[in-house]
């Protein structure tokens, strides 16, 4: 049976012009950066040609580049980094209820060490308030950290007007952009971003590979002591492959964005219509437009969403629900409960994020079988009501 992968959101295939730019770095070229020898130099020289890329994708310099092993490691270094750094001018950051648990989990590991943080709610599409954001302000606050966009329902926030109020405070803003690089157009000068994260194995290129873009003259304590390496910010042998591989994926996502962007938007948008002629007690969670192009995630009336997985992988099709399974149990997720999902709700959501290896025949297969299933699991819930 064919895979129809439509979690592309979870993570992406490594593409083979990416795959094939990295092969010598795991095989011939295999020199330890810091080395002074050729072999060295070349795997050096291959870093910082992928840091230019990187920083080309998000307009910045590849000084303010910093490689770190995912992007889960981007988002603690930043946030621990910057907390860390400035304790003594301030303990209070601003966050909000739907970041990844990246960030939301580092900021509750902070609360125990004695910051103070505020979650800021969001309203049913899954926007922050901007009034709420600058009530939230205090004179000690020393970071707003908002991701760029939803890793579940595909909010995309208003990151330059968030950008311009925590300049108009002095206050550090960093934003997780994992789920918007190489998807939407970024750039953190015009944008006015401190500092941003990324992680390769979300466009492309393989896990394990992620960096941080830090402002230049903005400090911030090193997260892994050891050697010198990434200017004295990053202990650890660098791992060339997937930085070569982060930089050639970076480099492709810019040159193909806008195509990128239209394909994708366009596959979205036929899923929507579709779902919504053809399954009744569908809902869409988030925003019709200011959406992740590759991002759908619906509410099935009367479906558990664990169900509804398992009979679409047995046709072979691959998406997610809204749950995190964590110890055994299904909590409904924290993003459609902030949203103002009932549990029941919560717990009927699928989303399902495209790619451009999918085409408008694997989406009607895909909604074929929903139809099918949905119908199917409601007919036996039905019955055992009785
Ligand atoms: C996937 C993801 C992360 C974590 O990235 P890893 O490289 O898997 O650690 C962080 N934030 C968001 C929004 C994500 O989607």
């Amino acid at each position: 049976m064919d895979i129809r992968y439509f979690d592309n959101a979870a993570t992406t295939k490594i593409n083979d012009e990416i795959l094939e730019e990295m092969l010598p770095f795991l095989k011939s070229e295999f020199g330890n950066p810091s080395s002074m020898y050729t072999l060295g130099r070349n795997a050096k020289r291959a870093i910082e040609d992928a840091r230019k890329k990187v920083a080309k994708l998000i307009n910045c310099k590849p000084e303010e580049i910093y490689f770190t092993g995912s992007g889960s490691e981007s988002d603690n270094t930043a946030i621990k980094g910057i907390a860390h750094k400035n304790y003594m001018r301030g303990r209070h950051i601003i966050t909000s209820k739907i970041e990844h648990p990246a960030v939301l989990h580092t900021c509750q590991t902070l609360e125990k060490q004695g910051f103070v943080v505020t979650y800021l709610d969001v309203d049913k599409d899954g926007f922050i308030d901007l009034n709420q954001l600058m009530q939230s302000i205090r004179h000690d606050t020393i970071l707003i950290t908002i991701m760029f966009a939803n890793n579940e329902i595909g909010t995309i926030q208003p990151i330059e007007e968030i950008a311009k109020i925590s300049k108009m405070y002095n206050i550090i803003f960093h934003t997780d952009a994992v789920q918007a690089c190489g998807n939407i157009h970024i750039d953190v000068k015009s944008m006015g971003i401190d500092m941003l994260s990324l992680s390769g194995h979300k466009f492309h290129a393989p896990k394990g590979i992620g960096a941080l873009y830090v402002k230049e003259g903005i400090e911030f304590t090193k997260f892994i002591d050891g050697g010198h390496q990434e200017k004295d910010k990053r202990a650890s042998t660098e791992n060339v492959a997937g930085i070569v591989g982060l930089g050639k994926a970076s480099q492709l996502a810019k040159k193909n964005l806008n195509n990128h962007m239209e394909y994708l938007s366009n596959l979205r948008d036929y899923y929507i219509s579709k779902v919504e002629e053809k399954i009744p007690g569908a809902k869409l969670n988030g925003t019709r437009q200011k959406r992740l192009p590759g991002n759908a995630n619906f509410s099935f009336e009367n479906i558990d969403g664990q169900s509804l997985l398992l009979n679409l992988d047995a046709k072979g099709i691959c998406a997610s629900s809204g749950s995190a399974c964590s110890t055994g149990s299904l909590k409904p997720s924290h993003v459609l409960k902030a949203i103002g999902l009932n549990d029941e709700l919560a717990n009927g959501a699928l989303r399902a994020s495209f790619g451009e290896e999918n085409t408008k025949e694997d989406i009607d297969y895909f909604i074929e079988n929903l139809q099918e299933i949905i119908n199917r699991l409601r007919s036996i819930n039905s019955q055992g009501l009785q």
